[in-house]
């Protein structure tokens, strides 16, 4: 279990990020806030890759 301090975006309490046979999830301490690692992880890969696009555009261009 890790815990991320004043980790959480709705009331900035600490958030820890634990994995079971579920899967992996943060759950906030203070409010019970849920994020299920899953839905994080491919909106994180979707940003980073049309990132890596314009990166590898703009190079070409220069
Ligand atoms: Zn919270």
């Amino acid at each position: 279990m890790i815990l991320y301090l004043k980790a959480c975006p709705r009331c900035q309490g600490d958030v820890k990020y634990e994995s079971d046979v579920y899967g992996k999830f943060l759950e906030c301490l203070q409010c019970g806030f849920l994020i299920s690692s899953h839905a994080v992880e491919s909106r994180g890969s979707g940003e980073e890759d049309s990132r890596g696009k314009v990166a590898a555009g703009s190079e070409a261009a220069a």
